[in-house]
C-alpha cells in the first residue's frame, strides 16, 4: 500500500477524482518536499458522497449486527496486515517518529474497529415497566447520515474513533481527514474496498477544511457531525449546525495541568512527565502543558526534569533514535515560535529549547523545533492559557493543594488533568474538583476505550468511548405499549 502521487476521495465505493479536477500540495514536514497531491474537493462532491450514503444507508442500517461485525473486524485485521505500510504513510505525512506510528497510532486504528465491530453486538436497550399499565422500551435507531471530521495530530487514530462506531450502529458515514494528514484516510478507503464495505456506506472526501468540511456540516441531509479539532473551528461548526438542530459531539482544544505534589514517586513521575509533555512533539490535546509543582520539591524538578529534555533526540523521523520528529507542518512550526516570542515578551526563562532546529541534508528544509521548557509565567498569561500544541512546557510552583486546585481550573479549557501523589485521599479530592473529561492519577494516556472520553468547558460538548460513542450515533425512540 503505498501512497499515489494524487490522492482521490473514496465516493460510493470507489476512488474518484475531484469534481474539479483541482488538487493541492501536500508537503513533508521532515524534509519540506512534496508528498502527494491532495483532491481540493467541494461542495459537489460532498453532495455526491452524500447521494451515495443515503442510498446505501437503508441497507446498511438492516444489516445484522453479525454480518456489521464481519465486515468491520475485516477492516480491522486488515489494517493490521498493512500497519507498516500505513505507519509509514503516517510518519512522512505528519513528522511523528515512525516507532510511534508503528506503535500507537496503527495498533490503535486497529482497535478502534475491533472494539465497535464487537461493542455494538453487545448493545441493549433499555426497557421501563408501568405494572398493570404498559411497558415502555427504547429503540435505539442509526440516524442516517453522519458526518465524522478530524485533526491531524493523531491521524487515522482520530478518524476511525469516529468512523467505527458511526458504521457499527447502522449510519453512513461522510468523512474528512485534515488536509495536512489525508494519506492515511486515503489508504482507509482502499482498505474499505479490499474488506468489502458496501459502496457508499464510507465516503471519504479530501480537502480544506473552510471548503470540504464545511460543505458536510452544512449539507441539509447530514443529521449529525462529530468533530474534534480547535476550539474557534469547535464553535464555527456548532454555530452553523445547531440552527439546523444536528446532533453535535465535539472533542476539542486543552490546556492541560500536570500537578506534581512532593509526595509522589519522583522517579516514576518524571519518565511519564516527559512523555506527557513532549510526546508527538506536544501535539496530542492530552498533553500537560502547563506543570504544577510543589514549592518543596520545585528546584529539585525542575533540574531532573531538564536534564531529561537535553537528552531528547530530535530529528529524522524514520530513525529508530530520535525521540521527536518534525512539527506537522512549516505553518504550526511557525505558530508555536510565535508562541515562544509572546512567552518572552511576557517575561518567561527559557531553561530550555525555544529554537527551531536546522538539520542537514535531506532534512535541512524540514520543520523541527527543540523541545521548550519554559519558567517564571504568571498564571494568567497568555503563554498559560492559550493552547500552543507544540513542544512547550511552562514550570510553576504552587504551597499547597488548595492553590493547586485553583490554578489548574484557571483556563477556560478542561480537557484532561494528571496527578501525582501517593496520598490516596489527596487523588480522590483532586479526581472530584478538577475541571477536566479525564483525571490521571500516577499515570497518563492510559486509555481504556470503554471509558467516556471528551472535555468540560471550551474543550468540547459531548462524550467519545464506549457506549457513549454508540449513543450519540443512534437516535433513542421510547415505545410505549399499554396493557
Ligand atoms: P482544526 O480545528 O484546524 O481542524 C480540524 C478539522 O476540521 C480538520 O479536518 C480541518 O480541515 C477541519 N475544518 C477546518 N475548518 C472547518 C470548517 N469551517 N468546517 C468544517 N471543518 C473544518 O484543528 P487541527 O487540525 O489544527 O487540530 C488541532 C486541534 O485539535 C487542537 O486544538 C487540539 O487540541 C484538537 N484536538 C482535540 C482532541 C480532543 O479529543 N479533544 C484530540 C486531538 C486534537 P483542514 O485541516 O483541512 O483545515
Amino acid at each position: 500500500m503505498k501512497i499515489p502521487a494524487k490522492l482521490a476521495n473514496y465516493i460510493n465505493g470507489k476512488l474518484q477524482t475531484p469534481s474539479n479536477k483541482k488538487y493541492f500540495d501536500n508537503p513533508n514536514p521532515s524534509t519540506g518536499k512534496s508528498l502527494c497531491k491532495i483532491p481540493a474537493s467541494n461542495e459537489k462532491d460532498v453532495s455526491l458522497a452524500v447521494k451515495a450514503a443515503e442510498k446505501a444507508f437503508p441497507a446498511w442500517s438492516k444489516t445484522s449486527s453479525q454480518e456489521r461485525f464481519k465486515i468491520l473486524n475485516n477492516i480491522a485485521e486488515l489494517i493490521l496486515k498493512n500497519l507498516e505500510d500505513l505507519a509509514l504513510a503516517e510518519s512522512m505525512d505528519s513528522g511523528k517518529p515512525l516507532w510511534l506510528s508503528r506503535s500507537v497510532d496503527i495498533p490503535r486504528a486497529h482497535q478502534n474497529f475491533q472494539f465497535f465491530a464487537t461493542a455494538q453486538m453487545q448493545f441493549a436497550s433499555e426497557s421501563h415497566h408501568m405494572p398493570g399499565e404498559a411497558i415502555n422500551y427504547t429503540l435505539r435507531q442509526p440516524i442516517g447520515v453522519v458526518g465524522c471530521i478530524s485533526p491531524w495530530n493523531l491521524p487515522l487514530y482520530l478518524f476511525t474513533w469516529k468512523i467505527a462506531p458511526a458504521l457499527a450502529t447502522g449510519n453512513c458515514v461522510v468523512a474528512k481527514p485534515s488536509e495536512i494528514t489525508p494519506c492515511t484516510a486515503y489508504l482507509l478507503g482502499k482498505i474499505c474496498i479490499q474488506a468489502g464495505l458496501p459502496a457508499g456506506v464510507l465516503n471519504i472526501i479530501h480537502g480544506m477544511g473552510a471548503d470540504a468540511g464545511q460543505a458536510i456540516v452544512v449539507h441539509p441531509k447530514v443529521k449529525a457531525i462529530s468533530f474534534t479539532g480547535g476550539t474557534v473551528t469547535g464553535a464555527r461548526i456548532a454555530s452553523l449546525a445547531a440552527p439546523k438542530f444536528k446532533k453535535l459531539s465535539l472533542e476539542l482544544g486543552g490546556k492541560n495541568p500536570n500537578i506534581i505534589f512532593a509526595d509522589c514517586d519522583f522517579k516514576k513521575m518524571l519518565k511519564t512527565t516527559v512523555a506527557s509533555s513532549f510526546g508527538n512533539n506536544g501535539q496530542i490535546c492530552l498533553c500537560g502543558s502547563r506543570i504544577y509543582i510543589e514549592a518543596s520539591i520545585y528546584e529539585k524538578f525542575k533540574r531532573a526534569f531538564v536534564k531529561k529534555v537535553k537528552q531528547m533526540k530530535v530529528g529524522d523521523p524514520l530513525a529508530k533514535d530520535s525521540n521527536l520528529g518534525a512539527i506537522s507542518s512549516m505553518g504550526h512550526l511557525e505558530k508555536i515560535l510565535g508562541h515562544i516570542e509572546i512567552a518572552k515578551e511576557e517575561g518567561a526563562k527559557i531553561l530550555y529549547g525555544g529554537k527551531q532546529i536546522k538539520l542537514k541534508g535531506k532534512y535541512k528544509n524540514g520543520a523541527y523545533l527543540e523541545p521548550t521548557v519554559l519558567e517564571g509565567l504568571d498564571p494568567s498569561c497568555r503563554t498559560n492559557q492559550e493552547e500552543i500544541f507544540g513542544p512547550v512546557v511552562t514550570l510553576t510552583p504552587f504551597k499547597n493543594e488548595k492553590q493547586a486546585i485553583a490554578l489548574a481550573n484557571s483556563t477556560a479549557y478542561g480537557l484532561s488533568a494528571t496527578v501525582w501523589t501517593n496520598d490516596l485521599n489527596r487523588a480522590h479530592r483532586l479526581g472530584e474538583e478538577l475541571d477536566a473529561g479525564i483525571v490521571w492519577v500516577n499515570c497518563w494516556l492510559k486509555r481504556d476505550l470503554r471509558t467516556p472520553f471528551g472535555g468540560v468547558k471550551n474543550s468540547g460538548v459531548g462524550r467519545e468511548g464506549g457506549w457513549e460513542a454508540l449513543r450519540f450515533f443512534t437516535e433513542p425512540k421510547n415505545v410505549c405499549i399499554s396493557y
